[in-house]
């Protein structure tokens, strides 16, 4: 008898945990939907340029970094620059206002930059609400990679048009329509609703084109470096801008995780770590470049190899934080780079 009412007073009170429990996940989804389904977030923004880091990693797969990515809200209109692996999933979570994306851009037509395209044409078009389809702005050979992706959602775009209909999914707004640019012919990619975007092309041999952009609204400026070896034209460019996003690569890390591959007998892993320095900059170069351009912040991002840590991350930076007097920072997934017009300050904060 007892043991009975032991064990009962046990099954009742796992019974008042687990509903507990049960009432108090509820209510934290409760809340959650309240404060943030269907609220626009970037309308409590100043009015300015912001840059949300949806992706700073690189072809290295990592956990915490999506493949590259900026997107930037400029005004009332938005921009995605390149959609790196895992980045559109981070924008949603930021709170990107994916209903103001007027177009999106890609610095070159390597795959670590381009293979989120598929799910930013899909959210543009369904979160989005789209009904013609999103201009994607890049080097030649980005009508085929439009063209390639389009076809592999063309089964998935019948199905939501069936089961939403119409009315919702536009049939219109799906994919994406490639617009060339060429940086020898004017630098002026974009210019409407007081948003100037400037183009110019960057090293990245033996990549054809590779090109940094450089986005202006209400008197602040911000650019982003593409994948580039060190560039003085690039320091050029992004003379009396406010901040600057630029790749990074340590040599020596990479160098060591080359020498630890070939030791395990993996000689090809071995040549890779041993070409990728050649096309990109170094954090030092970069510190060199946002030296010379005089912006007031760089935001190193592209991470190779990413930084796990911050004590990784202060070896990653090398003499980097000697060559450069303005605000460095190593990028993450989630940062937000504001630019308010009022004023002349550069703001961060973290939305992830
Ligand atoms: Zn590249
Ligand atoms: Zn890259």
């Amino acid at each position: 008898m007892k043991r009975a009412l032991v064990i009962g007073g046990v099954i009742l009170l796992g019974a008042v945990f687990w509903f507990n429990q049960q009432a108090a996940g509820q209510f934290v989804f409760d809340r959650a939907v309240k404060s943030a389904v269907g609220r626009d977030a970037s309308a409590e923004l100043p009015d300015g340029i912001h840059a949300y880091l949806c992706g700073s990693g690189s072809p290295l797969p990592d956990a915490d970094r999506a493949g590259p990515c900026i997107a930037v809200l400029a005004g009332k209109d938005a921009f995605v620059f390149d959609a790196g692996s895992g980045a559109i999933r981070k924008l949603g979570r930021m709170g990107f206002p994916m209903e103001k994306l007027a177009a999106g851009f890609l610095t070159h037509l390597h795959s670590d930059h381009l293979d989120g395209l598929g799910e930013l044409m899909l959210q543009a078009w369904m979160a989005g609400g789209r009904d013609t389809p999103l201009p994607v702005y890049g080097p030649p050979g980005t009508e085929q990679v439009l063209a390639g992706f389009m076809q592999a959602y063309a089964i998935d775009r019948e199905y939501r048009i069936a089961h939403h209909g119409p009315a919702v999914a536009r049939p219109g707004g799906f994919g994406g329509v490639a617009r060339i640019l060429d940086p020898s012919k004017g630098n002026i990619a974009w210019q409407a609703n007081g948003v100037t975007i400037r183009v110019i092309a960057v090293d990245h041999r033996p990549v054809d084109h590779s090109y940094a952009y450089r986005i202006e609204y209400g008197g602040r400026a911000l650019v982003i470096s593409g994948d580039t070896k060190r560039s003085d034209e690039l320091a050029a460019f992004a003379k009396g801008a406010d901040v600057m996003f630029h790749e990074a690569l340590n040599p020596a890390m990479v160098g060591q995780i080359g020498s630890a591959l070939a030791a395990h007998g993996n000689a090809d892993g071995a040549k890779i770590m041993a070409d990728i320095p050649d096309y990109h900059a170094s954090p030092e170069e970069a510190a060199e470049v946002a030296q010379a351009a005089g912006v007031k912040a760089l935001v190193l991002y592209h991470l190779v190899p990413a930084p796990p840590i911050a004590l990784v991350g202060k070896a990653f930076l090398g003499k980097a934080e000697d060559q450069f007097e303005g605000d460095l920072r190593l990028g993450n997934d989630g940062m937000l780079v504001s630019l308010p017009t009022r004023g002349e300050a550069v703001e961060f904060d973290d939305l992830l």
